[in-house]
């Protein structure tokens, strides 16, 4: 798990304690973040800052429709962004058709003036939906329920988070599918592996994960915010040419094309040359992605108490290794080599 922190250092000596992540946990422990407070605040829970209010927003649950699985590193933004994509982008889309169309009836049949702004209806009602379709479908439906590891894992207080994070494989063997918000440091971190691996054991669970690449929500958004800025730029160029030339109906033609040069060279020299280079940087990263894969070992994933050599940095405190608890769970899946987490150097896991 990505989430920021390690197992507690007095894991030993607990209950739950043994050298496997479980499958199972205290029902009351088992706990959900309702995708609509996953995605409100502006992407506030996706922020690294971690505080027991944080906690009280989840709620026990037998199951759950998605694990989101991410590496804390990279941004809560671009995560946020992407969630939406996943989740709204297509209520969106349909809303803002049929409420363009409708905005053209209207104005055919002259029940609204037939002038440009008219088409803000369309563009509203898209970003409306976009950000808050979730909260709009909550009086007919449940929220589904997700895995959020800064929310649904007790992060103030260790005995509970150290249950959790041990139990860490019933929260995602309870779960419907897994969402990989992927970044170039997901396969490093071995609490992402791990999630990984536990739907890649099961054919069917390996079928359920979705990938969305970060770089993916960036050119989106740029691509959009191009057609946009395009948009913009097209009618305040002709409104600029326009009152300069007032009243010269008949020359309406020659101000609309020199707006539409004007805003199609803003376009093409500064806009699209950062669309096409974010763009040719994400289709390097997906070319060689099967060869990194080909080549991934578990071995070379990093934790966050191997970086800081098991040391409690405040206290001084010996940190126990999440690593031979993850090699230790993941060979009694896999099988391998049967010798201590350590010792664990021939295994891998398949993509
Ligand atoms: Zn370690």
């Amino acid at each position: 798990m990505p989430c920021p922190g390690t197992l507690p250092s007095q894991h030993e000596d607990r209950s739950v304690s043994k050298n496997t992540v479980s499958s199972q946990l205290e029902p009351d422990l088992l706990r959900g973040l309702p995708l609509h407070e996953a995605l409100s605040a502006w992407g506030h829970h996706w922020r690294n800052d971690v505080t027991p209010m944080s906690y009280a927003l989840s709620r026990p649950t037998n199951t759950f429709d998605g694990f989101l699985s991410h590496d804390w590193a990279s941004s809560g933004w671009l995560k946020f962004l992407s969630l939406l994509i996943i989740f709204n982008s297509g209520a969106a889309f349909w809303s803002c058709l049929v409420v363009s169309v409708l905005v053209g009836i209207l104005r055919g049949y002259g029940c609204l003036p037939d002038e440009h702004w008219t088409v803000a209806f369309g563009h509203f009602i898209y970003f409306f939906v976009f950000f808050f379709w979730q909260r709009l479908q909550m009086p007919c439906r449940h929220s589904r329920m997700m895995f959020l590891d800064k929310v649904c894992v007790a992060q103030h207080d260790d005995e509970l988070k150290h249950k959790a994070i041990m139990g860490l494989a019933a929260f995602l063997l309870n779960s419907q599918e897994l969402i990989v918000l992927l970044s170039s440091r997901y396969f490093t971190r071995l609490w992402c592996v791990f999630e990984i691996a536990t739907f890649m054991k099961d054919p069917e669970r390996r079928k359920r994960i979705r990938l969305m690449p970060l770089k993916s929500t960036v050119l989106l958004l740029l691509v959009s915010g191009c057609w946009y800025l395009l948009n913009i730029g097209f009618n305040t160029t002709k409104l600029v040419f326009w009152d300069y030339n007032s009243s010269e109906t008949e020359s309406s033609f020659v101000f609309e094309t020199v707006a539409a040069i004007v805003s199609m060279f803003i376009f093409c020299f500064v806009l699209l040359p950062v669309a096409f280079y974010v763009g040719m940087e994400m289709s390097e990263d997906m070319e060689v992605m099967p060869q990194q894969l080909r080549n991934f070992r578990v071995q070379d994933a990093k934790c966050l108490c191997c970086s800081i050599d098991h040391r409690d940095p405040i206290t001084g405190a010996r940190l126990p290794c999440d690593r031979e608890v993850l090699y230790a769970t993941m060979k009694e899946w896999y099988g391998g080599d049967a010798a201590g987490g350590s010792r664990c150097k021939s295994h891998s896991v398949d993509s």
